[in-house]
């Protein structure tokens, strides 16, 4: 048989039993070209392009072994070189490549093989330009090494089959030469390394323990991460307004403004609002953060003893005063003073304050000499001082001095916006595992007219969570007074400041519910037709 007799559909068989083609006794396997472009593709991309050619090449060189093993059982050839000439044969009819051969001379008993050709549009050539820009070196391994495995089988020893030049370097063919292994001058262990695959699975092995390690890295620094954002968390506790409310945002707007200057701000609102949380604000953004802040309660203690805090005493001016004592005004230094209740001064106080501030000097209790007040003098109340002073109760020049610039925080029930980004913000202080309030619970919030403000509301979650461990919150954790107090849908109708439009579906809403969805009698209250009612609900 010679090369050039082959019959090509004779080659390909199919196996009747089941349908499956065959060569010879093989089975054979059809891929469109376009998923073996994917599968090069992908290796090149995941392995790089040396580890990806020793699989490719491993692939091609025992498919070329398969092939002239197989071939050779099917038919007797003339010559070796009828044998050889085969295996172009079959290349090209598997659709590998249009191969010609140009020359070839093949003696086996001495184990000498030359032989060269062309592959035009070599399979891999066309994936590859269909993919990659033009490469620098040949690219068609799986041609080469299938080359490489036929040639191996016909002359009983190893042939490397070298691509010369590659299309897919931007030639109009691909040029390939075939000599024995020991002829091209390759140390014999460049060659194995090219068809070894052990090295490659040693190198993935150590690769996936190294993966491992990094994994295991990985997780402990994420939870080192997570402790220290923990650690974070806490400290912005103190450092951050929460707020969501419109009202707080123009107040931090306006605390943001005064913030850098020297300013006397007042800060008015209820019990529990965060007045001192906003004075530590305004500290913080002043020019000068980095010096104290001191805080002292003018309601806390008894109007003595609050003078010589304020103003400090020197030794023996009074009965235990057995050293000189510098008060809070010197020691704020160029930092803050926060008075807090200030509207709780008895007048005597009062009037020395106002001395104090007027002279921007201090004099301490028994002391002749004075010191020079720096501080910024940040104030708050929690009483009305505009009706303190039309009752004759605080001094009218005072309030002028220490309200230079007034601020006023609203009581929570006036921005309910707030009420539940401030209990999450509070529930993740207290714990970190909770799964947060039930709708109900939320309500309830939403609904309570929270008299203790912000403190309230913070205590309240902090009793929650006692009750509630990590579970959801419920109505039933909350204080006896909030849970039996029904959460009343028109207090919360309108808190969020909806549009209109969306005032008035929800006004709807409530008035079905409370009506039991009986839309005669609902519409009735609304003061609107059956018909009417119908509709606006289909808008909804
Ligand atoms: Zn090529």
């Amino acid at each position: 048989m010679r090369a050039c007799d082959l019959e090509r559909l004779e080659l390909i068989g199919i196996d009747r039993s089941r349908g499956l083609p065959l060569f010879g006794d093989y089975r054979m396997v059809m891929f469109g070209m376009p998923s073996l472009a994917r599968l090069q593709k992908d290796l090149i991309q995941s392995l790089g392009m040396e580890k990806a050619a020793v699989i490719l090449s491993r692939f091609g060189y025992d498919s070329g072994l398969g092939m002239a093993t197989t071939i050779s059982e099917l038919y007797d050839f003339d010559s070796s070189e009828e044998w050889l000439r085969a295996g172009a044969v079959l290349r090209t009819m598997a659709g590998l490549a249009v191969e010609e051969i140009m020359e070839v001379s093949i003696d086996p008993e001495n184990k000498t093989l030359k032989m060269t050709g062309r592959w035009r549009d070599s399979f891999e050539s066309v994936n590859w330009l269909s993919q990659f820009q033009p490469h620098e070196t040949p690219i068609c391994h799986i041609l080469a090494s299938l080359s490489s495995g036929f040639a191996s089988a016909v002359l009983g020893s190893e042939v490397l089959v070298r691509e010369i030049s590659c299309r897919a370097q931007g030639h109009e063919y691909c040029q390939f030469e075939a000599r024995p292994m020991s002829d091209w001058g390759i140390s014999a262990e460049d060659i194995q390394r090219r068809f070894d695959i052990n090295p490659l699975g040693e190198e993935l092995t150590q690769l996936n323990a190294a993966l491992r390690e990094a994994r295991e890295d990985l997780r402990r620094q994420n939870a080192e991460i997570s402790r220290l954002r923990l650690l974070t968390r806490q400290i912005e506790t103190d450092e951050e307004i929460i707020f969501r409310s419109e009202a707080m945002s123009r107040v931090l707007t306006l605390a943001n403004k005064v913030a850098p200057t020297r300013s006397s701000v007042l800060i008015q609102g209820e019990s529990g609002v965060g007045k001192e949380v906003m004075a530590r604000f305004i500290h913080r953004r002043s020019t000068h953060s980095h010096a104290p802040f001191l805080a002292i309660n003018c309601a806390a203690l008894p109007p003595g003893l609050l003078e010589s805090e304020l103003f400090g005493y020197v030794k023996g001016a009074f009965t235990g005063a057995d050293s000189d004592k510098k008060g809070l005004f010197v020691e704020a230094g160029e930092g803050t003073l926060f008075l807090d209740e200030v509207a709780e001064l008895s007048p005597e106080l009062q009037a020395k304050l106002l001395r104090a501030l007027q002279e921007k000097e201090v004099r301490p209790v028994g002391g002749l000499t004075v010191s020079p007040i720096r501080a910024r003098i940040v104030s708050a109340s929690n009483r009305d001082l505009r009706e303190m002073i039309s009752q004759g109760k605080f001094r009218e020049d005072l309030y002028y001095r220490l309200a230079v610039f007034p601020l006023f925080i609203s009581p929570l029930r006036d921005r309910r916006q707030d009420i539940l980004i401030l209990a999450r913000h509070f529930l993740s202080n207290f714990t970190r595992d909770s799964h947060g309030f039930s709708p109900a619970a939320l309500r309830c919030m939403e609904a309570y007219h929270w008299p203790g403000n912000v403190r309230e509301l913070s205590n309240w979650v902090e009793y929650a969570v006692i009750l509630a461990g990590s579970e959801l919150i419920l109505p039933e954790h909350l204080p006896l007074h909030m849970s039996t107090q029904p959460p009343d849908p028109l207090t919360i109708l309108g808190a969020d400041q909806p549009t209109l439009e969306e005032l008035e579906k929800r006004y709807i809403r409530i008035v079905l519910q409370s009506t039991g969805n009986r839309r005669n009698e609902a519409a009735k209250k609304l003061g609107i037709s059956t018909a009417t009612l119908w509709r606006r609900l289909q808008q909804q």
